[in-house]
Order: structure tokens, then sequence, then C-alpha cells
């Protein structure tokens, strides 16, 4: 199973395709009791953990306690991140080293239109190598997100739905990246809602223009994640505590479209 928790709704990034509608703000990130709690309800312990947003990383310490409760509980734990923080190449490696000892085995990196006209892709790329040197897996990716096509619709954000229906780039995005299409076939060429690591299309072209070493390396984290995608079972913990999306039978009321 595995268990998708939303550190917190802040960003300090706010992109015009994001599906939660993340944006600057100051709430407080989920408590380690709530995930405690949840992780306690489920009927069996999560195989793998993924710390995602809004920008986890808002809240360093926040991101290695929860990191460290999940892998008290044996999970395999990997941290969704917009790369916005991993500004100097120094600061980043300190950072990534802290989170390997908390227990982050991947991180997914976030890039792509939307991010880039706001985080250069340079932060993005001074965390693959920081994560490449210290030994951690590194995913990039490379979003083309249109939340409705993606699955994200109906998730109590209608203001989401209308606002990216009305955004005439992203359909004209999405029409133009049906041949770089992964995930469910079909499914109109765009990573699902929840991330997905991809090497297609414009995304291999970044990911050549990674350079020779450091294409390779992300390419066997990419080869690696697909193997290791583990079971279907799939659940989303709200930083509210609120279930945001359950395939798992019999449990709870929310359910992916
Ligand atoms: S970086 Fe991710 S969470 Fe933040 S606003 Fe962009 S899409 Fe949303």
């Amino acid at each position: 199973m595995r268990l998708y928790v939303q550190v917190t709704e802040q960003c300090d990034l706010a992109c015009r395709h994001c599906g939660f509608d993340c944006r600057p703000g100051d709430a407080e990130p989920i408590r380690p009791e709530t995930l405690a709690g949840f992780l306690g309800s489920l009927p069996r312990a999560p195989s793998h953990v993924a710390l995602t947003g809004g920008e986890p990383m808002l809240d360093v310490g926040r991101v290695l306690e929860l990191t460290r409760l999940a892998r008290a509980r044996g999970a395999v734990v990997r941290l969704i991140t917009n790369a916005g923080w991993a500004r100097g190449a120094r600061e980043t490696e300190q950072l990534v080293r802290a989170l390997g000892r908390a227990g982050i085995r991947g991180l997914w990196i976030s890039a792509g239109l939307y991010h880039d006209e706001q985080s250069p892709f340079n932060n993005s790329l001074n965390l693959l190598r920081a994560a490449r040197r210290i030994g951690i897996a590194c995913h990039l990716n490379y979003v083309y997100l249109w939340p409705q096509q993606a699955g994200m619709r109906g998730k109590g954000l209608p203001a989401v739905d209308a606002r990216v229906g009305d955004d005439v780039r992203t359909l004209a995005l999405q029409r133009q990246q049906v041949s770089v299409a992964v995930g469910q076939p079909g499914a109109g060429g765009l990573s699902s809602g929840w991330s997905r690591m991809w090497d297609r299309g414009r995304a291999r072209k970044l990911i050549d223009a990674l350079g020779a070493e450091l294409a390779a390396g992300v390419r066997a984290d990419l080869l690696e994640a697909e193997r290791a995608q583990g079971p279907s079972d799939l659940v989303g913990l709200g930083k509210d505590g609120r279930l945001l999306c359950s395939r798992i039978e019999g449990f709870g009321q929310a359910a992916l479209p």
C-alpha cells in the first residue's frame, strides 16, 4: 500500500496548474500525531510513504519528524518537492544529507512549464546533483498537468477546476502532449495527479540536457522506481487528517474518480 501525506497546503510557489491550489501562507503543517493516528487506523502498514504538499520543505523539521515516524513503521519514505529551496550547492547538500539521515530514500523533484516560471530549473538540477552525490534515488518529475484529465476533479476544489478549465494555455499544452502519454493508456499525455516519473517526449530532452553521467543516473533511478512501484493500493492523507482518496476496498468514503 502506498500512502501520500500532504504535509502542508502551503507552497512558496503558486503554479497556475496546481491541483491543490497551493500558495504562500503560514498555516501549520500536518502534526506527527495526525500521521501516527492515521497509520494506526489503516488495515495494514503502508510499504511506501510519500511526503508531499504544497511544499513540504517549508518546514524541514516537520519533514524530518514525519520521515522518522514512517521509517519506524517500516515504510520506504520519499519526498516530493519543487526544489525551490535548492538554491546553493552547499546548503542543498547539507539539507539533503539531513533528509538522508532521517531516512528519506527517494526525492521526486518537480520541474515543468509552470514550475519553471517561478523557480529556475537550476534549482531542480542542484537537487538532482546533491541527491546523486549522497546516494538518494531521485526522479525528475516534469509535469504537464491538467488536473481534470489527471483525475483531480471533484476533490472539493471547484475553483481549481474552473480556473484550470479556463486556462487555454494548459489545454493547448495538453493537446500538444498527447504523444508523450504516460500512465494509463489514453490518459491524454499527462502525468498522474499524484506525480509519476517518466522519460518521454520533452522530459527525455530535458534529461538528455543534464549531461551523459547525470542523465544515466536519473534513468537508472527511473527504472528502479518503475520496478519498485509496489502495490497499487493507494491512500491520500490531507494535512488536517482528512482522507483525500482511497483505492482500498472498504476503507473510507473518498475515492479517486
Ligand atoms: S510547486 Fe507544486 S504544490 Fe507548489 S504551487 Fe506548484 S504545483 Fe502546487
